[in-house]
């Protein structure tokens, strides 16, 4: 076999995935169609059976969907290897959201009576998720500070029903981190399967693999589509044999999928993640560096600042302090009501990962529902805003701030 021409992270991006269209399209056109032919009832046959590579069914597979998931599994693979020291192989499966992708994780590795092993701050559908869909079914979430990794061992080891760890780092909102080799390492210990939200982060910034996960997971609404245009999740697992089997088949079966045009979409932004996480990360520093020591501010949490709790895991394990950041206004509640509408160009909108900054106030908007002590709990206070730093000329993103601030 050729070694392959794309070698850098870039090119990756850009072209990893792709397969030339028969009728010579530079892009693969999208494919809105939600069957697909057989010349004979042999050929249906090789295709349901597998001898033969095909399409059948876009509740299953298309090749919108193929051409996103081979270019997120090449690029959280990208410079690993694998146990025999070739190239490290991974299988996406692209889903309808982050939510369906979790969905698939949880309902094809989870029965009555498991638990999956968890920490605060995570994002609120999964917080949602670990709280009201699954203990019906008998499974149970354990919501621990894992970054505490004596308290985490403890737990595993009086608690033989844990069959996951889940991970969302950095997390949402206060981007706390936890260790990613020594709880993966914990995970492989105990023999639990072992999967961690890389939606913050992206494969640019962290590849949870190199740690040796089991699956990472991307809300692909975020950075990985990059412009707002198409809601989307995949699931990313390195047991290639067991993505193709049973998870396949809950995705299927949940009708978990998306659709071609936002597979479309995706694949059209990814292409630009490394240059775009660099100028969000560019001025993610930049806007921090201006809040941290502003008048009207108690703290900023930005991973790139030295004092936040989680400096030293996020350098060690980050290629960058990323694009996200919060801060805690000295106001309190009125004071956070008061910045957001004030805002001038930045938007008020939940989400991240744009091109546009967005910025929201998770006690009004986020978290609104959650018990203010709860709350508090994961350090979400009432005059806490959550940034997400966009692309824009950063002067503007800072005479922004500083005037709503005033
Ligand atoms: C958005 C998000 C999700 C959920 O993804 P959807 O695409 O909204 O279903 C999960 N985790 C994190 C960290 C997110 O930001």
């Amino acid at each position: 076999m050729q070694p392959s021409p794309l070698t850098g992270f870039s090119s990756v991006c850009v072209h990893a995935g792709h397969e030339q269209d028969p009728r010579y399209a530079h892009l693969t056109p999208i494919y809105a169609s939600s069957t697909y032919v057989y010349d004979s009832a042999e050929q249906g046959m090789r295709r349901f059976s597998g001898q033969e590579d095909g399409f059948i069914y876009s509740r299953w597979d298309s090749p919108n969907f193929r051409e996103a998931e081979a270019k997120i599994a090449a690029l959280e693979a990208f410079g690993l290897t694998g146990p025999d020291g070739s190239p490290l192989q991974l299988k996406a499966k692209l889903h309808a959201s982050g939510m369906g992708a979790l969905s698939t994780l949880f309902l094809a590795h989870l029965k009555a009576g498991d638990k999956v092993l968890s920490h605060y701050s995570l994002y609120g559908g999964t917080e949602e998720l670990f709280m009201k869909i699954l203990p019906p079914l008998g499974i149970e979430a354990i919501i621990t500070d894992m970054r505490d990794l004596n308290k985490t061992e403890d737990i595993l080891r009086n608690d033989p029903s844990i069959r996951m760890m889940y991970l969302e780092t950095p997390a949402n909102p206060t981007l706390r981190c936890v260790d990613l080799e020594a709880l993966i390492a914990m995970a492989q210990q105990h023999n639990l399967i072992s999967a961690v939200d890389n939606t913050f982060a992206t494969p640019y910034l962290q590849q949870p693999f190199a740690f040796g996960a089991d699956y990472v997971f991307h809300s692909t609404t975020k950075f990985l589509n990059g412009h707002g245009t198409a809601i989307g999740g995949v699931l990313i697992g390195r047991d290639v044999e067991r993505m193709s089997g049973p998870v396949e088949k809950v995705h299927r079966l949940l009708g978990a999928n998306s659709n071609p045009f936002d597979a479309f979409m995706l694949t059209q932004g990814i292409k630009t993640l490394e240059v775009r996480m660099e100028r969000h990360c560019h001025n993610a520093m930049e806007v921090a560096g201006f809040l941290d020591g502003h008048p009207a501010i108690a703290s900023v949490n930005y991973l790139g600042l030295a004092d936040h709790p989680d400096f030293m895991i996020a350098s060690r394990q980050m290629k960058h302090p990323g694009a996200m950041l919060s801060f805690e206004l000295k106001g309190g509640l009125e004071a956070g009501k008061k910045f957001i509408d004030k805002l001038q160009m930045c938007l008020r909108a939940v989400s991240l990962g744009t091109t546009d900054t967005l910025i929201c106030h998770p006690a009004s908007m986020t978290h609104y529902s959650v018990p203010k002590e709860l709350r508090e709990k994961y350090d979400i206070t009432d005059g806490l805003i959550r940034m997400s730093t966009g692309l824009e000329s950063v002067t503007d993103i800072l005479n922004d701030l500083d005037q709503a601030l005033a």
